[in-house]
């Protein structure tokens, strides 16, 4: 079922996670342990992320480097395959422009839509660890809008190959990625809102929030969406702290504020495990007030953290 279905019949707020694949090598299971204690919660999706290649470099037998392209959490469609087969629960597989031609895309849209996936999120990925800035592969796509206009394509029974006429409409429905606290390359706030009313304009049916743990921020966030015209369901990303290294690993990578009455009790922690105590309940007054605001799913980052997300869920009912 598409997300916006799951929307349309909900009577209360929606409960979605979002699972990254296992590193190269381990085993299904690994996804099983982290989903199987919030099952019980009935997620109306959960979503997969999507990893693309690293260059690395590599020493051979002479003693010389050579560049090698290393995926290190592949597997995104078959795990998505396997939850929807599982626990019979919709899967959200995120697609990413970073990577990939527009050939390989293609190609993962026709497997997604055999294994019956009604739900595709779209964005671009970001550069390389080791380069300074995004660059699409030869072929493939520069900014989401564009790989979104392929999914809007197919589903008009579009391909590639121009010759190909009467192909099967696929039946995605599309969600696209949204910033509170705005996109770091963007030059500002209305610059990115722009870009985000532009993706809506071209087929994007929902939003997904990058997490932020003010929800001020996001109320404002809506609050100029709709302002603009943008009417999809926006869901908020959230996520929970449990170490005092993230108030400085979270603003660096996600480019995110922690508020100060929250990075000031975490400072005050002696251990992790008061961390995680102080995560918890910030993320549980994060849900609550976002849940009263009425937003119209909670999707949590569950990170290897399912623990802390199953107290948190538990706390809402
Ligand atoms: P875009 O919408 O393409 O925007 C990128 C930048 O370009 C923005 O600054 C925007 O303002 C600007 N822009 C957009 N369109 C145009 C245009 N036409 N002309 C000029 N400028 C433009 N990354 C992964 O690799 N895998 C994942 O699974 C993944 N999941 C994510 C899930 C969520 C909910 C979020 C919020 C992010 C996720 N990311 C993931 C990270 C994401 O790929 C990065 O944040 C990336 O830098 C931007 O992606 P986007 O889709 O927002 O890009």
């Amino acid at each position: 079922m598409k997300v916006t279905e799951h929307i349309a019949q909900a009577k209360d707020t929606l409960i979605s996670f979002e699972i990254l694949p296992p590193l190269k090598g381990k085993s299904i299971e690994s996804i099983y342990d982290h989903l199987d204690p919030l099952m019980e919660f009935k997620p109306a999706f959960i979503n997969v992320t999507y990893h693309r290649s690293e260059h690395m470099f590599k020493k051979k037998a002479d003693g010389a480097f050579e560049k090698v392209e290393i995926r290190k959490r592949p597997g995104t469609v078959g795990i998505c395959a396997a939850i929807m087969n599982h626990y019979n629960v919709d899967a959200v597989p995120h697609l990413i422009c970073g990577g990939f031609s527009r050939e390989e895309t293609e190609n993962a849209l026709i497997d997604l839509n055999f294994l019956g996936v009604d739900n595709v999120l779209v964005l671009r990925g970001d550069a390389p660890k080791n380069e300074s800035s995004f660059e699409p592969e030869p072929n493939g796509h520069r900014y989401a809008i564009d790989l979104l206009g392929q999914v809007s394509h197919m589903n008009n029974g579009i391909y590639l190959e121009e010759d190909l006429v009467g192909g099967l409409k696929t039946r995605f429905c599309i969600g696209v990625a949204g910033y509170p606290e705005k996109h770091f390359e963007a030059p500002n706030m209305q610059n990115d809102l722009e870009h985000l009313k532009h993706k809506v304009e071209n087929g994007a049916d929902y939003i997904v929030t990058q997490m932020f743990f003010d929800n001020q921020k996001f109320y404002d966030f809506v609050a100029k969406c709709r302002e603009m015209g943008i009417t999809v369901p926006i869901i908020p990303g959230l996520k929970p702290i449990t170490s005092k290294k993230q108030l400085s690993v979270l603003p660096r990578t996600f480019h995110v504020d922690i508020p100060t009455e929250f990075s000031n009790e975490i400072l005050k922690c002696k251990t992790d495990k008061e961390v995680e105590e102080v995560g918890t309940q910030w993320l549980i007054q994060q849900s609550k007030e976002l849940k009263q605001f009425g937003v119209p799913v909670l999707h949590y980052y569950t990170l290897g953290k399912p623990k802390v997300i199953r107290t948190v869920v538990e706390s809402l009912v």
